[in-house]
């Protein structure tokens, strides 16, 4: 892809990303979207057009509130550079396709729920449900529209394998959570993590999601143990599985092809 396209999702990510801090900080709070305009959290004064820009009004303010001094938290920025980044792999990866628009509203909506589960330990209903339904209609559509289809690009699952990816992402999690409470009488994995991935499911069909499973589990345990490693602690510190989960599924969707691949060379199924 030519550097200004790719430039282009950059500045575009840096933009939605900002929106997705408002969404991150508003919805679990239930308070609107739209109105009123951005504000500090401490001491409420309404941010100008300038302190509002991605990522380079916190370098210009020297991430402080203009107003009263006190620290913007650094989620800030990296939630609008890492949406940059993720944009621009996504267009990247898939080029100027019909793919392209679910798989950026794709991306974006885990970023958002990633970052709410990293914030507050939840994944509210209010975008994992919608995010189920939007995989499912997608998939209907598909049927119309065949470029959206598995042989173009990633593509969309068709309704049945859409259907059977929700029921196989949710049902699998929860057998894996009931069973990790039964052997340990801990909560491992909240309900909202079964939401997301029976969510990813009907966006990656049944085959793929197992592997989105698999994968956030891989990315969990690493990460989990350079924590560790590096951090110490109590063993059980809650670690959220929402933003691995969120991770998987983006990759699935993505490389969906390639990854099934890789890992059925892996486990040593094929020749
Ligand atoms: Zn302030």
């Amino acid at each position: 892809m030519a550097i200004g396209p790719l430039a282009g999702a950059a500045v575009l990510g840096l933009v939605v990303g900002s929106f997705l801090n408002v969404v991150a900080h508003r919805l679990p709070r239930g308070e609107s979207l739209i109105a009123p305009g951005s504000a500090c959290p401490h001491c409420g004064h309404r941010l100008r057009a300038w302190e509002n820009l991605p990522v380079i009004s916190y370098l210009l303010l020297g991430g402080r509130c203009r107003e009263c001094g006190r620290g913007i938290a650094l989620t800030y920025p990296l939630t609008e550079a890492t949406t940059a980044v993720l944009t621009g792999v996504t267009a990247a990866a898939l080029g100027p396709t019909p793919s392209l628009a679910p798989a950026l509203v794709f991306t974006w909506w885990l970023i958002a729920l990633a970052r709410i589960d990293l914030d507050l330990r939840i994944l509210p209903d209010r975008l994992t449900l919608p995010l189920a339904g939007a995989g499912f209609l997608l998939s209907l559509i598909g049927l119309w529209f065949p470029a959206l289809s598995p042989e173009v690009g990633p593509g969309m699952p068709g309704p049945v394998d859409s259907l059977l990816g929700l029921a196989v992402g949710y049902g699998l999690l929860f057998g894996a959570a009931w069973a990790y409470g039964r052997a340990t009488g801990r909560e491992g994995l909240g309900g909202g993590d079964l939401k997301l991935l029976g969510a990813q499911g009907a966006w990656l069909g049944p085959v793929a999601v197992l592997l989105a499973l698999f994968l956030a589990a891989l990315l969990g345990s690493v990460i989990g143990g350079l924590i560790l490693l590096f951090r110490g602690g109590d063993r059980h510190l809650a670690i959220p599985f929402g933003p691995f989960l969120a991770a998987g599924g983006w990759a699935l969707f993505l490389w969906k092809a390639e990854l099934i691949r890789w890992y059925f060379g892996l486990s040593g199924l094929s020749g």
